[in-house]
């Protein structure tokens, strides 16, 4: 199958508390289909995400990608993008070099670098936004770049972990509409971590649910 295939995950944490944070978990996410995961504080959806795209050690379980196995290849390799809650973009960096952080970081050449990173601004609806401070934007622009930055390297899952948590109800409600129509534009396979049901159902075409470290 084409996507990503999760199998069997589990994800512990040692120390005086040990947890397990994802027990067992499978799930299927179709190439350009964004899914949504739901459920209470606590219960490893970020555990889940981290593992996926690579910053969180597994247990065991295996994830891959087009049937390859990719458990064991470093997060940068995954081409796997993730994005925060709060952006967390770069404060001296503008909005055109936030964006093009990736692309730096690959090396592309400053010319592909600023088209891509005039075709992310186009996506996120910020054209000549590009010479800002970040620290200028509001709250829902700040989340549109970060969104553009982790989008611009075309990585094949993008992982957003409560994206738009740290925005005020109104804006979010707005917001939802806008990441789903920029991830379908962008034709990226999606996981969307949320703990709203209805921004769920906005922005994805399959809602799984999760408790104590399970799929339900
Ligand atoms: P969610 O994102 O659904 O709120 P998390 O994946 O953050 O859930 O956490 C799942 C469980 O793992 C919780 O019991 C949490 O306390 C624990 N946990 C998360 N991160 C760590 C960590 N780095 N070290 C130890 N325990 C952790
Ligand atoms: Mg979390």
């Amino acid at each position: 199958m084409s996507g990503l295939q999760v199998s069997d995950l589990t994800v512990k944490y040692g120390g005086a508390h040990p947890v397990t944070a994802v027990d067992g978990v499978s799930l299927d996410v179709t190439a350009g289909e964004t899914v949504a995961l739901l459920g209470p504080s606590g219960c490893g959806k970020s555990s889940l995400l981290g593992a996926i795209v690579g910053i969180v050690d597994v247990a065991s379980g295996a994830i891959t990608w087009d049937g390859d196995d990719v458990t064991e290849v470093p997060v940068h390799r995954r081409n796997f993008g993730l994005v925060f809650q709060d952006g967390q973009l770069f404060p001296h960096r503008s909005v055109a070099r936030n964006i093009g952080f990736g692309l730096e970081m690959e090396g592309l050449p400053l010319d592909a670098r600023r088209e891509r990173v005039e075709e992310m601004l186009t996506l996120v609806g910020l054209e000549g936004y590009g010479s800002r401070a970040v620290t200028d934007l509001s709250g829902g622009q700040r989340q549109r770049v970060a969104l553009a930055r982790s989008l611009a390297p075309r990585p094949r899952l993008l992982a957003l972990d409560e994206p738009l948590s740290a925005l005020d109800a109104d804006l979010r409600g707005r917001l939802a509409v806008e990441v789903r129509d920029i991830l379908a534009a962008a034709g990226t396979t999606a996981i969307v971590v949320t703990h709203d049901p209805s921004e769920a159902d906005v922005m994805a075409s399959r809602v799984l649910r999760m408790e104590e470290g399970q799929l339900v």
